[in-house]
């Protein structure tokens, strides 16, 4: 039996915003579930999640994919970083999101996450020019033709790569600013979307290091007249899908004002460049919804407003934004008292 390369993935202790780390194990047999494949353990003084003296944390396997780039028998396993007395580590932001998705299972919440990203070389936006900017914002989103695009190659490989993990993309776009992408993520559940989030983070900074091509998720990575990149997070339940959704919809909204400061200070780093009330954003330190808005909080797509029924659009969340806690400030908010923090 040939023998299986395992690649690890979990989340690092860095602040504000965790990076993504990962290493191979290789196993003896395929595992047919995610119980089968063993705990690991890993080095948390190097990623700051240890002091050095007792540095050992533990990797949990929590969900595992085909691995698209290696192919053949091989598998992405994305983990859960726990202690050494077997306690969730506070870096594991998984872990709180596990029992809320629970305590809210009855409400079938939905999400679908579209990640915007800038890609990066040499320091600068790809198919920027060495000196200066690139022409201003207006022809790049979703455009086609040299000179309007960069990175595309990177982009098919991207996307191709997502499916074949079976991951639940949904589409990509060109966005505003030249060298600025997307692609969606969803809509499934909460843990589904938010480790296939990271999943699809991994693969797409895997690929850049094949064209010597790096990806931020910075919220504002070049200030001034260019567009700042989001993680637009769309939610529904039950109850916002079935007849009446809207009037559901609209008491949600109202109660996402009244937590709107607490769900900003998990919504990403920097989001105060990004969410200006400029560039199809509204101020961070207002709250505004409505029917195709795009410079409000929370937009309600014109397709839900016509049935009377479907989903909305949170437009706040960061693209650094962690999908373990937006996904669940979403949850306490708007089935459960309001998220606290
Ligand atoms: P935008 O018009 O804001 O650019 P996109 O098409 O990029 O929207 O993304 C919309 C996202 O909303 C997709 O990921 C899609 O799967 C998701 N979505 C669609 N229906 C629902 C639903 N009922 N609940 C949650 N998410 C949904
Ligand atoms: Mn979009
Ligand atoms: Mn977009
Ligand atoms: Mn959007």
């Amino acid at each position: 039996m040939p023998k299986v390369q395992a690649e690890y993935i979990w989340l690092d202790g860095y602040k504000p915003t965790a990076n993504l780390r990962s290493k191979t194990k290789i196993l003896d047999v395929m595992p047919n579930s995610v119980t089968a494949i063993p705990e690991w353990g890993f080095d948390g003084s190097s990623t700051r999640q240890a002091e050095g003296h007792s540095s050992d944390c533990l990797l949990r396997p929590v969900a595992f994919y085909h691995d698209p780039i290696r192919g053949g028998e091989n598998i992405l396993v994305m983990c859960e970083v726990f202690n050494a007395d077997g306690t969730p580590h506070a870096t594991n932001t998984r872990a709180r999101l596990r029992k809320v998705a629970e305590k809210y299972a009855d409400y079938d919440a939905w999400f679908g996450i579209e990640q915007e990203y800038v890609l990066m070389e040499n320091g600068r936006p790809l198919g920027w020019p060495k000196d200066g900017f690139p022409e201003p914002q207006g022809g790049y989103y979703t455009a086609v033709g040299a000179g309007n695009i960069a990175g595309r190659n990177l982009i098919e490989l991207h996307t191709q790569a997502c499916l074949d993990a079976r991951l639940s993309i949904a589409g990509t776009n060109a966005e505003v600013m030249l060298g600025q992408w997307e692609y969606q993520i969803g809509a499934v559940g909460p843990l589904a979307v938010s480790d296939e989030l990271w999943v699809a983070r991994w693969l797409l900074q895997r690929l850049g290091e094949r064209f010597g091509v790096s990806v931020t998720l910075d919220a504002k990575p070049v200030s001034g007249d260019w567009n700042g990149s989001g993680a637009h997070t769309n939610f529904s339940t039950k109850a916002t899908r079935a007849e009446g959704g809207m009037k559901v919809i609209e008491a949600a909204c109202e109660k996402l004002r009244t937590t709107h400061a607490q769900h900003i200070r998990v919504y990403g780093a920097d989001n105060e460049k990004r969410l200006t009330g400029l560039h199809e954003t509204c101020g961070i330190n207002e709250f505004k919804y409505g029917v195709s808005h795009r410079g409000a909080s929370i937009r309600i797509p014109m397709a839900t407003a016509h049935a009377g029924r479907g989903y909305f659009e949170d437009r706040r969340p960061a693209a650094n934004m962690d999908p373990y806690l937006v996904t669940t400030a979403l949850l306490e908010t708007v089935c459960g008292e309001g998220f606290q923090g």
